[in-house]
């Protein structure tokens, strides 16, 4: 898809009515192409603001999902940053523009081998993929000062947060049939959580990995 960039600051203006007002989330929203992280048939709705079906049963999630989470993200201090559920890679490829290094782990060994190669298409090299149980997070890497979650645990994984830094700040859904968003910081050995509001991920899948 040529051109794209007249759809995607229609879908930037979209994203600031609704609330979206970090400038440099904005910016790398305008700028990434959306499109190239979903199949081509579907490439014609890359710049609507919806999820999409990116093939294993997943879906590459929402812009304005991307979007809120990514500013809760920068709301804090973050370097380091730990994804969970790379999908398409494309929040991958959103938080690698806006922090020194990315790790990101997903379950589905196809989706991540995809990932990779797009995000290297891209020229995005400050990423780390990784095939794996993201209940786990990545322990070597840690500590982390930003994590987020893109696909929904029943309960906060323990390993996440002890993987995460002091002064971090990890931002995830959690639930099944209903699911809320939060946003929990690590103060030491004390944890603080918000609730940010209602949402909808897939499940973050235990057991064996794809
Ligand atoms: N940020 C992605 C969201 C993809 S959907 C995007 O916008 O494209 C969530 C992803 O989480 C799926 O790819 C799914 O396979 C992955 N996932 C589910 N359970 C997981 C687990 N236990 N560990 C790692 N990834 C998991």
């Amino acid at each position: 898809m040529q051109g794209f960039q007249g759809v995607a600051s229609k879908l930037v203006k979209a994203l600031q009515a609704q609330g979206i007002s970090n400038e440099r989330v904005l910016a790398v929203m305008e700028t990434t192409p959306r499109h190239r992280f979903m199949p081509e048939s579907l490439a014609h709705k890359a710049y609507d603001n919806t999820a999409l079906p990116i093939g294993n049963g997943q879906t590459i999630s929402q812009p304005l999902m991307v979007a809120t989470m990514t500013q809760l993200l920068m709301q804090h201090q973050c370097h380091k940053v730990l994804e969970i559920g790379t999908g398409s890679g494309y929040q991958t490829a959103i938080l690698a523009q806006l922090v020194e290094k990315v790790f990101s782990v997903e379950r589905i060994g196809a989706l991540q081998y995809q990932a990779k190669r797009r995000l290297k298409q891209l020229d995005l090299h400050n990423v780390a993929t990784r095939h794996g149980d993201g209940w786990e997070g990545w322990s070597s890497k840690a500590p982390f000062d930003g994590i987020i979650v893109t696909a929904a645990p029943n309960n906060v994984p323990e390993a996440l947060l002890q993987q995460l830094g002091d002064g971090g700040v990890m931002i995830l859904p959690v639930g099944e049939a209903q699911q809320t968003l939060y946003v929990i910081r690590r103060f030491g050995d004390q944890f603080e959580q918000q609730k940010i509001g209602d949402v909808r991920f897939v499940p973050l899948v235990k057991g064996a990995l794809l």
